[in-house]
């Protein structure tokens, strides 16, 4: 039995960005941490973001990055100051991992590779002489006389320690371990849960279209949201057709918005010749048409259009793609036009938690000490990172989020440990 029970200073759960980082912390000033993951290696997910290149941070002033968060921004001011997007990027530098920036102040580390981010992050954690177990399950969290006493694994091994944290992650991505199991401990403890939903999520359309363009990325197209048909966000850059629908970054960005009109009637249209207007594109259609005046319909469109969207937008037009082009009327013109610049397709859905980019909703914010990450119904507990309910939007802000309260949680749970 005596084998079955370990005793530590800090006790940390779950080894994503958060949990490293809590960890490095709690351990810098000698306190023995052990850091608890399930899966066979730390930070599994952080190996993913980014598209493996791992967009660490969002090189902003603290100020932007609280207004760019939204609601719930004013709860990180305190760990910002403490940890913010200048600290991380001095961390790794520190460690001799050159950083860049590209555009809207991302932050990557110049050799595109998020397995440079977790050497680093493991190497500390060796360093700070962490005790470090995988394939460890923790299925039970028990409390006695208002203090968190054990954590039990699936192992049935107990971890006694005089803090804990918990960074157990979000529900999204949940091959990556990120299951949720924390929320359910907390609510169990009495911490309130903010309803979870998937957010950053890709989008599922009606039509059959996506399917056959599956693959297709957009670049610099604008794409307008419309509910009921009322436009209500518009936004330029990049996309991507997938099997179902839609993804890439305008379309992850809007998902948010768009998880809480679903049952109204969604559409979206894409202006594939932002640049030119109704009048300036039909000049270049005459243009083109003019300049291929022997070829054929079907074969005029391939300076205008990606060669993938050709025969759908040909389909669309209900032009016969026999046709000359020179024999193409002013009223098909038209038709072809609009098809560019308001090409429209119906949404279903957003997708669930398997292709969420970060959950929406979490441990109450009111429940949780914004100077410590302590909560505020067992003192010897901490919580950080995605479990909390605090999301933002792409670009470097839900890792910053994992850093900076990851960072607030380790230090202060090892002050006044019980030595
Ligand atoms: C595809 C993708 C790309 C992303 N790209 C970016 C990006 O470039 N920049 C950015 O800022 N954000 C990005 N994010 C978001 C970012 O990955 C998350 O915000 C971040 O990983 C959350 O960190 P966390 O440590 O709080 O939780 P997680 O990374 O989810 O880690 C939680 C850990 O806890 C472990 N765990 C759970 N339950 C238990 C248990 N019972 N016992 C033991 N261990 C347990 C899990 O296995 C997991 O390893 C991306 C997310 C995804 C899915």
């Amino acid at each position: 039995m005596k084998n079955n029970f370990e005793k530590f200073d800090i006790a940390v759960i779950g080894g994503g960005p958060t949990g490293m980082m809590s960890a490095i912390q709690a351990s810098a000033k000698g306190a023995r941490v052990i850091l608890i993951e399930k899966n066979k290696y730390l930070g599994v997910k952080l190996l993913m973001t980014g598209k493996g290149r791992c967009n660490i941070t969002n090189n902003s002033s603290i100020e932007d990055i609280i207004e760019t968060i939204g609601k719930s921004g004013r709860f990180l001011f305190s760990a910002l100051y403490q940890f913010g997007p200048t600290d991380i990027i001095n961390f790794f530098e520190k460690e001799n991992v050159p950083l860049k920036t590209e555009r809207g102040k991302r932050v990557f580390p110049q050799s595109n590779q998020a397995r440079d981010i977790l050497k680093i992050l493991l190497q500390t954690l060796k360093n700070n002489k962490v005790t470090v177990r995988t394939n460890s399950q923790v299925v039970k969290i028990t409390q006695e006389n208002n203090l968190i006493s054990k954590l039990v694994l699936a192992n049935k091994k107990i971890i006694s320690a005089d803090k804990f944290i918990v960074c157990t992650g979000g529900k999204s991505y949940p091959l990556t371990g990120s299951t949720g199991e924390g929320y359910k401990w907390l609510k169990k403890l009495g911490h309130t849960i903010v309803p979870l939903f998937p957010a950053l999520t890709p989008i599922i359309i009606q039509e059959k279209i996506p399917k056959q363009l599956e693959g297709l990325s957009l670049k610099n197209v604008t794409i307008s949201f419309w509910k009921d048909n009322k436009k209500i966000i518009s936004q330029f850059g990049e996309a991507i057709f997938t099997s179902e629908g839609m993804s890439g970054p305008i379309i992850i960005e809007a998902s948010k918005l768009l998880g809480s009109f679903l049952s109204a009637n969604l559409q979206l249209s894409i202006d594939f010749k932002p640049g030119l207007n109704y009048e300036q594109l039909d000049k270049r259609l005459q243009k083109d048409f003019q300049k291929f005046n022997n070829k054929l319909f079907k074969n005029s469109l391939e300076e205008l259009l990606p060669k993938k969207l050709i025969p759908i937008i040909i389909k669309l037009s209900k032009i016969n793609p026999q046709k000359k082009v020179n024999l193409i009327t002013k009223e098909e013109r038209k038709k072809l036009n609009h098809l560019l610049k308001k090409f429209t397709l119906t949404i279903k859905n957003i997708a669930g938690f398997e292709k969420a980019i970060i959950t929406s909703g979490g441990v109450s914010l009111k429940e949780v000490n914004p100077q410590t990450m302590q909560s505020k119904i067992f003192p010897n507990l901490f919580l950080a990172g995605e479990i909390l309910d605090l999301d933002g939007p792409t670009g470097g802000y839900n890792l910053q989020i994992c850093w900076s309260t990851g960072y607030v949680a380790g230090q202060n749970a090892s002050f006044n440990l019980a030595k």
